[in-house]
Parts: structure tokens; sequence; C-alpha cells
């Protein structure tokens, strides 16, 4: 495959046209990520000869629309599209303060989180920066960018660090750091990465479980991170970035969502600078069901009670498929 330009900085377009002025790879850039250029031959700043060397060495990777899905209720937009071949899911939703967009970091996933629809299909490949960048433009303007479509985006950690590079950049799309959020199943190493780079973005950990037991009937990767290790990292993490934390819980019946799990949860973040985002589980394949609504309250109020920020989080989208890998399992 030719090289994909929408994974280059200015830099590196820079020395891929040697011969060319300084100038023409941020001319370049600018056409594919401020402007959202389609193709070589709208750029029209640029000499034909250039825009026609271009177009016979590089490739401006598309998301490739196959259905797209529409709740009418709010508006949330469901995208399967390919990437370069490969099938890839990404939503669209729509809020009064700008649009958010989640997106995909793997086609398929590794994880195995019994919950999760992602890994359904199994594990096919990681996306390139250049890919992840096609599912946000499918989608612009957008305001906020959220790395929770399928795919763990630390064990992609390269392409998602060049992502980040890449949609925060001033010349491009200029995206800040902060209207950025990373979720993690919990990979402690690349935690401990991703806090020496000290960015600006949202640490999302997807916890799901306040005991290791029930954290590993859930999530393979709880028996390779136990949380002690887990949130030893996150405490770390929140040190050196002075960023504050965000834990995903998904509450399900019979499982993380009595009373006393709230208070071990409020027990295992004490002190620590985070949040806690309770989320009623979707219902997968798999058979969990959501926490009624009440218990919810309940412990939502526990954990208030014990001073650990905690907000319920709306679900969108939930009459279409939009719990992450839902629309993807049904062709993959
Ligand atoms: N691999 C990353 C990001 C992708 S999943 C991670 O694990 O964080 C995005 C979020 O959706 C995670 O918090 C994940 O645990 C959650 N999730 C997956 N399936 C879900 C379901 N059926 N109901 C509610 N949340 C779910």
């Amino acid at each position: 495959m030719q090289t994909e330009i929408l994974s280059l900085l200015p830099q590196e377009i820079a020395e891929k046209i040697p011969t060319q002025p300084k100038y023409r790879a941020e001319q370049i850039f600018e056409w594919l990520h401020k402007k959202n250029a389609q193709s070589f031959s709208e750029m029209l700043n640029l000499p034909k000869e250039l825009r026609e060397e271009l177009d016979a060495n590089f490739h401006i990777t598309m998301a490739n629309v196959i259905e797209k899905q529409v709740a009418e209720s709010d508006g949330t937009t469901k995208f399967l599209t390919t990437l370069n071949g490969a099938y890839a899911e990404s939503v669209l939703m729509r809020y009064k303060h700008g649009n958010s967009v989640c997106i995909s970091t793997q086609a398929g996933c590794k994880m195995g989180c019994k919950f999760c629809a992602s890994g359904e299909s199994g594990f096919q490949r990681d996306f390139s920066a250049a890919e992840y960048l096609a599912q946000v433009y499918n989608c612009a303007p957008v305001k906020n960018i959220v790395l929770m479509g399928c795919g763990e985006p630390l064990d992609n950690f390269d392409e998602t660090i060049r992502f980040i590079e890449l949609i925060t950049h001033p010349k491009g799309a200029n995206i800040s750091g902060r209207n950025i959020t990373v979720s993690t199943c919990g990979l402690v190493p690349q935690i401990y990465s991703l806090a020496e780079k000290r960015l600006q973005i949202t640490l999302a950990i997807s916890l799901h479980a306040p005991t290791d037991e029930i954290r590993q009937s859930i999530m393979p990767i709880a028996k390779t991170y136990p949380l002690q290790e887990l949130l030893t990292a996150c405490r770390h993490y929140a040190e050196k970035t002075r960023r504050r934390l965000t834990f995903e819980y998904a509450l399900t019946k019979d499982l993380n969502d009595s009373p006393t799990h709230a208070k071990t949860l409020a027990k295992l973040l004490q002190g620590l600078l985070c949040h806690v985002n309770l989320i009623p589980i979707n219902k997968t394949s798999a058979n969990f069901s959501p926490t009624p609504h009440r218990t919810g309250e309940t412990f939502a109020n526990i954990l208030l009670e014990n001073k650990i920020p905690t907000t319920i989080r709306r679900s969108l989208g939930g009459e279409i498929d939009a719990a992450c890998g839902q629309l993807r399992s049904k062709y993959a």
C-alpha cells in the first residue's frame, strides 16, 4: 500500500518532498487536517506537478461508509465503515455544547471482556493513526473525541500517541488534548509509559468491579494486573500529569451493584484525583442485565457520601446498535 499521508506530521511530509520549499509540507498538512481534503487534486495552491507526485506516492485514508444508523430520539449516529478494507465502527453523539465522536482503535479486540461485543469475532488488526483520523474526519467538525470504540487503545500504543500528536497539532484540526479521552481496560505498563508523555488528555479506566474476584470473572486482564497494581499505576498517573482520571463502571444486576460493592469501591478510590462514571450495562449476547435505576442511584449516593465525584452517565443511542462492537459484530 502507498504511504498513508494522514499519519505524517508536517516535518515528516517535508522529508518526503525534499526538493520543495518548506512551507509546502505545511500547506499539505492544512489541506488534509484542517480542510479535510479528500484528494490531492483539490489542493489548488500547490503546483500541478507536485499534486501529481503526491497522488502517485501517497494515499489519503478515508472511512468508507457501509451502513449508517441514526437514533431518532437524539440524533446519535453510528457508522459502520471500512478502513483500508477492515470493518470499523464509530459513533457520533450530538450535544448542545458540540459533537463528540467515539472511534475504534483496532479491528476486533484481544482483551476478551465478557460483557463486550468488540472481541466476539476475535482480533483482526491494529488501526493506524491515519485510520483513527479518517473516522474523526468522517464526522467533522467535532469538539470531543473518545477512544472508546472497538479495540484497546493502549494495546496499540504508538499509533494512539501519534494520533494524539496529529489531531492536536496547531496547523491541523487543533483539537485540545483536554477534549480527548483515552479509555483502557487497565494495561499497567502502558499507563506508566503514557504518564511519561504528560499529555493533557483524560485517561479513563474501565474498572467495572471493586474486587479482584469480580473483576477477574468478567475481565481477563484483571488476572495479569490485579487491582492493587492497577490503582498504584493510576495514582502515579494522576500525580505525574495532574489530570483527573475517570473510572468507568458498568452497573450490572446482581454482579457489582450492591451497597457493599459501592463502599468497597469508595475505599479503593479514596484520595485519588478521579471521577466515577456509572453506566447501566448494555445488553449484548452475554447474559448481563442492567442494574435498575433506583439501585444505581443508591450506589451513586454511597460514592458521593464518601466524597468520590460520581455521575450516572446518560446512555445515548440505545435503540441503535451503539454499544461497543454491536454493529460490527453483525458483519465481521
Ligand atoms: N478497550 C478500552 C476501550 C474500549 S471499550 C477499554 O476497555 O476501556 C469502551 C468502554 O465501554 C469500556 O469502558 C468498556 O468496558 C465499556 N463497555 C463494553 N461493553 C459494554 C457493555 N455491554 N455495556 C456497558 N459498557 C460496555
